[in-house]
């Protein structure tokens, strides 16, 4: 009961069989993401029905991220598969022609992005490792200089921090696997790549003309114009993740970390859930314990108050993705009680109306000393706003539909129920004492009414 902050465990081939996907979930993974650049279709439809099947069984509710590759750029290839050596200083060419590439130049698949370069823009291939400046630009050549990198070679993954690519961010991979897995009715959808608020608007159409299960969005920020449009992409996705990853790439990286605070901070003040993703405890990929700056990452996410804190490679490939979730858990615990032992004030930086709802319902359970806010959650807004205030007590919603207390699993601080019963009699007592709250002072928000109820 005392980690407030959530955990997103990526889920891949060490940790997708039954047995350490229950560990997982008894060890404090609140929400699984399924990442769709490595497999698709069924393979991923098998392990939504284990989760929820495991769900079932313990009767926990667990929510499942669809994670979309999204429009990941590529090289061609080279005439072997050896490295090719570059020159700082020397010019290399981007072209259309599929014939394999050479120590002067390499084809370009993608003729979307060709075209959207621009004279003075940064090319960064292999995880920054190369970076090259466009000298000049045409939608079928693009001529550059190289700046850092000593050699490249096929099929080379790049970033393109300076340019606003116009293309769209679902790509013919990620229409096909949104299709399917709109059919297994996910609780959130994860978009790569995303630009601009039309991008989530266009995500949310296609799911919309094909579904009427109310998935959830969530925007992923890795590129410098999302980083200037997070308040326009907050307001138009369900929730954020900073992946930190490409965004490291895209940015200088020790902006990192400054981006990320703000981030976090936007999220809350536009009542979204906002996770931190990537690298976190990546050490235990190979290793059965965290490095002291990891231990500290994620005590700072939680001391940022992010919803939540997400494993990736460390639980995908990871020599004990258990292990990991158990080790996150006691860090956010930790974390989370400190932070409430001693806690900071908030409200001078978080620019919240004195009359908005939200913080009235935070403001009584504080003045009152209350233990527990019950919220009868019809929907996910009532709840995910009450969140946002961080109240620093936990927020007991109460569900009468399975996908809404899946989707709160999310929301920092948020112990969903999915009970019809609780629901229907609006029994805000029992609902506490299954989480051995007792003694004390109960904020109850049903719909429009708050009222101020003592446990007997
Ligand atoms: C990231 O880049 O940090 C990230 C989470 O995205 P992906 O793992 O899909 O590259």
């Amino acid at each position: 009961m005392n980690k407030y902050t959530k955990i997103t465990a990526s889920v891949g081939p060490k940790s997708e069989d039954k047995q350490t996907l229950t560990q997982m979930i008894m060890a404090g993974a609140n929400m699984f993401r399924l990442n769709f650049s490595h497999d698709t279709g069924d393979v991923q439809g098998k392990k939504i029905d284990t989760i929820r099947q495991i769900s079932a069984e313990l009767g926990k509710p667990v929510a499942i991220m669809i994670d979309l590759q999204g429009p990941k750029h590529r090289i061609g290839n080279f005439e072997t598969e050896n490295k090719y050596p570059l020159v700082i200083g020397q010019k290399f060419v981007f072209d259309t022609d599929s014939t394999p590439g050479n120590t002067t130049r390499v084809q370009l698949p993608d003729v979307d992005v060709l075209s959207s370069l621009n004279v003075g823009d940064r090319i960064l291939l292999n995880d920054g490792k190369i970076e090259m400046r466009v000298d000049s630009a045409s939608p079928s050549r693009v001529e550059a200089t190289v700046i850092r990198g000593d050699e490249i070679w096929s099929r080379r993954g790049f970033n393109l921090p300076d340019t606003e690519i116009a293309t769209s961010v679902l790509t013919p991979k990620d229409r096909a696997d949104l299709e399917y897995a709109i059919t297994k009715n996910p609780d959130w959808v994860a978009i790569s790549f995303v630009q601009k608020p039309e991008d989530v608007a266009e995500v949310r159409d296609f799911i919309t003309q094909r579904t009427a299960h109310p998935i959830k969005i969530i925007a992923k920020i890795e590129r410098p114009n999302a980083v200037e449009r997070i308040t326009d992409i907050a307001a138009a996705a369900d929730g954020i993740m900073i992946a930190r990853g490409d965004l490291a790439v895209e940015v200088p990286f020790e902006e990192v970390p400054a981006i990320s605070r703000h981030i976090i901070r936007e999220c809350r003040k536009m009542n979204k859930p906002v996770i931190v993703a990537t690298q976190m405890l990546g050490s235990m990929v190979n290793s059965e314990f965290p490095t002291r700056a990891e231990i500290t990452d994620v005590a700072n996410a939680a001391y940022l108050r992010a919803d939540s804190t997400m494993t990736s490679e460390e639980t995908t490939i990871g020599i004990n993705p258990a292990g990991v979730i158990e080790t996150m858990y006691k860090i956010l615990a930790y974390a989370d009680s400190d932070a409430i032992a001693n806690p900071y004030d908030w409200s001078r930086v978080e620019n919240i109306p004195e009359n908005d709802w939200s913080r009235s319902v935070a403001s009584m359970a504080y003045l009152n000393r209350a233990s527990a806010i019950v919220v009868f959650a019809r929907d996910t807004i009532a709840a995910t706003q009450i969140s946002c205030r961080k109240p620093d007590i936990p927020v007991i919603a109460v569900c009468n539909e399975a996908v809404i207390a899946n989707q709160l699993c999310l929301a920092r601080g948020v112990f969903p129920i999915y009970d019809n019963q609780l629901f229907g009699q609006r029994d805000a007592f029992n609902a506490a004492r299954q989480f051995h709250i007792n003694i004390g002072k109960l904020v109850i928000v049903d719909e429009d009414k708050i009222s101020l109820r003592t446990l007997d």
